[in-house]
């Protein structure tokens, strides 16, 4: 009996080797593994794909900020990198990437990784989207910017074609500040029953503008737009942030699962939603700048 088709192995060291590779033969790309490692033993991808580690190419990698305020993040950093960065101050896509399983995961997983899995439940994402952060798709024939909420199609699915890279997630400058928090059973090591991610603009004491997104309330990450425009005017005083949180129910479209039934997260989601409003004020008044 002969043995089934498995594909290679490849390291490359420049981002051009790399794209020409994922042109040229169906590939899966290998960041951290702590995904693809278990869908490839699952049978969720092809093993007669070759394997492109993307871990040896450097521009792939690190976190830099612009003069003109753009926060620049390659997809192939390490979500412990992202945790622990001091380039930018706490935000909500750091908040998501300290959540992120325990060390070890987040020492081996990378943001890139963790948005191209595209789970509803991912931490990053609501933060992407609540940052209005753009992603480059890179590949042989050229590069493309897609904005955060135009990405994710569905659960595992994403606009990203088979020979396209994420190469880098870009975060606009913003005079706001922003947070994450999910809910879980345990305080570690569980996947988010549902997060909530909240960016606030204030001026003169007043909110000037906003973004709130979901992560496991729908199919794919979800802006809630109703929550964020009833914050837009107020002074963030308690009533106001109650009220606005409660609009998160408009767009949350969640499932009964393992993790928790469809009630449960709509219970949760606004008192959830109240609290990253909270710790973004809070942050917007200290100054952070996110
Ligand atoms: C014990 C454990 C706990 C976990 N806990 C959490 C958790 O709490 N929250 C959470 O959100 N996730 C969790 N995860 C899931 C996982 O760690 C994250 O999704 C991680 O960020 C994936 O990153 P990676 O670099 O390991 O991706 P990989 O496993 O290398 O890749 C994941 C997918 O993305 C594709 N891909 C990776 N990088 C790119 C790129 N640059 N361009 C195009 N495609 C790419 C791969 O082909 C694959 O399909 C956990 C996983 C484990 C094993």
């Amino acid at each position: 009996m002969s043995e089934p088709d498995v594909g290679s192995y490849r390291r490359p060291d420049n981002l051009s080797e790399l794209l020409t590779l994922l042109d040229r033969r169906p590939a899966s790309v290998l960041a951290g593994g702590t995904d693809l490692v278990v869908m490839r033993a699952e049978g969720m991808v092809d093993r007669a794909h070759d394997i492109v580690d993307i871990k040896g190419v450097p521009e792939l990698r690190g976190i830099s900020l612009g003069a003109d305020g753009t926060l620049t993040i390659g997809a192939a950093t390490s979500l412990r990198e992202l945790a622990r960065t001091t380039v930018v101050p706490p935000n909500a896509i750091t908040d998501g990437a300290a959540l992120v399983g325990g060390w070890q995961t987040r020492a081996r997983g990378t943001i890139g990784g963790n948005i191209c899995r595209a789970s509803p439940a991912g931490d990053t994402l609501p933060g992407v989207l609540a940052a209005d952060a753009q992603l480059e798709l890179a590949s042989a024939t050229g590069t493309r910017l897609v904005p955060g909420h135009d990405f994710f199609t569905g659960p595992g699915r994403t606009v990203r074609a088979p020979d396209e890279l994420l190469t880098r997630i870009i975060v606009p400058a913003s005079p706001g500040a922003s947070a994450y928090l999910r809910f879980t059973y345990r305080l570690a090591m569980d996947l988010a029953v549902v997060g909530v991610a909240a960016h606030l603009e204030i001026e003169n004491g007043r909110c000037v503008a906003a973004r709130v997104a979901l992560g496991a309330a729908a199919a794919t990450p979800v802006p809630a737009p109703d929550a964020a425009d009833a914050l837009v005017g107020t002074r963030l005083d308690a009533s106001s942030i109650e009220a606005a949180a409660q609009l998160v129910l408009n767009t949350a479209t969640p499932i009964d699962d393992g993790r928790g039934s469809r009630a449960h997260r709509r219970t949760v989601l606004p008192v959830l939603a109240k609290r990253a409003i909270g710790i973004a004020f809070e942050r917007a008044r200290e100054g952070h700048r996110r």
